[in-house]
């Protein structure tokens, strides 16, 4: 290979390298961006007196039992934890969105992606998406770096 063509090919892969650099970083972006759209939408719903009548009624609809695991659910107490956070009892309803809001923030709002599960059973699956997230992330991470 010429000097030239030598200069010319790691030219074009230094672009190549930024380029896929910055595709990874904008991907980076938009996952975060979807996930604060989603939360932030959503925050402007939680607590209020629609979102109290809505979780009423979705209560009634499915008899107070958990979408997932069927138990009968009930308010409980909540506990603060040290790090301001909170926990609530196994049986206290949740509002769950069944396509989670970080992957689907277009659906935050709308009723038919929302049901009431125990804290339970949306800690469980909470976990679950987390891990599941991480892992798509990396694939992606890992498919732009190949
Ligand atoms: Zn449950």
């Amino acid at each position: 290979m010429s000097e030239l063509a030598k200069f010319l090919s790691s030219e074009a892969a230094l672009a190549q390298a930024e380029a896929k650099v910055a595709q990874t970083k904008q991907t980076k972006e938009k996952l975060k961006q979807r996930r604060n759209d989603g939360q932030l939408l959503y925050s402007s719903w939680q607590g209020s007196s629609d979102w109290q009548q809505w979780r009423m009624q979705q209560l009634e609809r499915q008899n107070w039992k958990c979408t997932y695991c069927g138990k009968r659910m009930g308010f409980g107490e909540r506990t603060y934890l040290a790090n301001g956070d909170f926990s609530l009892e196994p049986h206290h309803p949740t509002v769950d969105h069944i396509l989670p809001k970080s992957l689907f923030p277009e659906l935050t709002l709308d009723l038919k992606n929302l049901t009431m599960i125990c804290w339970s059973c949306n800690r469980k699956k909470g976990n679950k998406m987390a891990i599941a997230s991480r892992m798509r992330h990396s694939k992606l991470t890992q498919q732009m770096n190949s």
